[in-house]
């Protein structure tokens, strides 16, 4: 037989392995208070600090960058280019969606406004013509 170390570890122990390590993880979030659990994801997830995103919110008057409603009564989404990974700006989690919807493309999102300004005038266009 091989020396210790050879023997591949068996998927289910090293699954187990996973799962003590992630419920560690999970014991350890529980103990950083809201605070630093914040600041370290907008530090891990988008690569900015606190102050970096404060400083966007207080530039965005504290209003989602597309429809403009405020952030203060929704889920703020700091929004980035998920190819580079550079921040945006801050959405309300509705404008986020939107653009995934439209595949982050602009190209997408003007056919979209087409679409609908060309729905819109054969509506008018119907209206006129039925009076
Ligand atoms: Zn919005």
């Amino acid at each position: 037989m091989g020396r210790a170390g050879e023997h591949p570890v068996p998927a289910r122990r090293r699954a187990r392995r996973r799962d003590d390590r992630d419920r560690q993880q999970v014991r350890r979030d529980l103990k950083l208070d809201h605070a630093a659990r914040r600041a370290r994801d907008l530090e891990r997830k988008y690569g900015i600090t606190v102050a970096e995103y404060e400083r966007l919110y207080t530039e965005q008057l504290g209003r989602c960058a597309i429809c403009v409603d405020p952030l203060a009564e929704v889920k703020v989404c700091v929004d980035h280019d998920h190819e580079t990974g550079a921040v945006r700006g801050l959405l309300c989690n509705r404008c986020n969606q939107g653009l995934g919807y439209f595949r982050d493309s602009a190209g997408i999102m003007n056919a979209a406004v087409r679409y609908l300004m060309e729905s819109a005038a054969q509506d008018v266009g119907q209206e006129v013509s039925m009076r």
